[in-house]
């Protein structure tokens, strides 16, 4: 058998698979928006221009809302950040995200200048960052995105209520449930190849079925896919690798998933009336016990 008809034939019995898992769970509906089990949303940080070139054109294919987390200083400007693997490129305009917002897609916060928040820079990084871009985008900015590493997150936090926001995305890798903090939000990177020791490579159903497990919320992170080869292997993905990815998430998700754009699903979690029981009623979980020992363990770096 050669290569090509083993891939088809094992792609086909993936697919069976696949569409048939939904089937096995309860046909009760879930907890999230009308009725749905798991969500799925994908956000991309720095918000380079060329997003609408190789991106845009995959999400309006699948009906997928993306999310920008943009450095407030640099709309419509080409980055300034030197040392970034995106340093120079050309980020989106004020017009052009608010054109992309009427598709249903949405902004976060991804600091002032992307210097790494620290507690003495935090009032201009994170407080006055998030009133810059809910004035240049005219909309509320409740979601700030930590830039660079997460030793700016214990700082975010400090910052979050004196800058307006209610939910803070970091890169820990993990999916998010009802009972997650929502300054401690999880994204999964959407990578081509890890570095070592793992060299781990790219996969389309990446915690996919963990969070239709869990009820749980998936949000990829990556910045700007290109064809054939990523920007960087470690913190990007390809176009095919992103429409492999919306393929995953549509065959297995079917009707049970919530494709959200993220300040949506924020808005669910704290005003919806059966959401916010839901919250209540949780136990203190694993992921809370998770979550309380990483931040003692970043505190006391601090
Ligand atoms: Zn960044």
């Amino acid at each position: 058998m050669d290569r090509r008809t083993f891939l088809s034939l094992t792609g086909a019995a993936t697919g069976a698979a696949m569409t048939a898992t939904p089937a096995q769970g309860s046909s009760k509906p879930g907890p999230w928006k009308d009725g749905k089990k798991w969500v799925y949303s994908i956000t991309y940080d720095e918000g380079c221009e060329d997003l609408l070139k190789h991106a845009v054109p995959i999400h309006r294919e699948f009906g997928i809302p993306g999310h920008v987390a943009f450095v407030s200083a640099q709309l419509g400007i080409p980055r300034n950040v030197p040392g970034s693997s995106y340093h120079d490129l050309m980020t989106l305009s004020p017009d052009q995200m608010k054109g992309l917002m009427k598709e249903g897609w949405g902004a976060s916060c991804h600091s002032m200048t992307h210097v790494g928040v620290t507690a003495e820079n935090a009032d201009v990084e994170v407080v006055e960052a998030g009133k810059v871009l809910a004035d240049k985008l005219g909309v509320d900015i409740p979601i700030f995105t930590v830039p660079g590493s997460n030793h700016g997150h214990p700082p975010a936090i400090a910052a979050a209520a004196a800058g307006g926001y209610k939910a803070i995305f970091t890169i820990y890798d993990k999916v998010n449930t009802f009972d997650t903090d929502l300054l401690w939000l999880g994204r999964t990177p959407l990578h081509t190849e890890y570095p070592g020791p793992f060299y781990s490579q790219f996969d389309p159903w990446k915690r996919l079925q963990q969070a239709q497990a869990t009820a749980g919320w998936v949000v990829d992170y990556c910045h700007l896919p290109l064809p054939d080869t990523p920007v960087h292997p470690a913190k990007d993905c390809t176009t095919q690798e992103l429409r492999a990815r919306f393929e995953a998430v549509k065959q297995f998700g079917g009707d049970d998933v919530w494709l959200a754009e993220p300040n949506e699903v924020v808005d669910f979690l704290l005003n919806d009336p059966g959401a916010r029981q839901r919250r209540m009623d949780q136990p203190e979980g694993l992921n809370t016990l998770h979550d309380t020992s990483m931040r003692a363990l970043y505190t006391t770096n601090d």
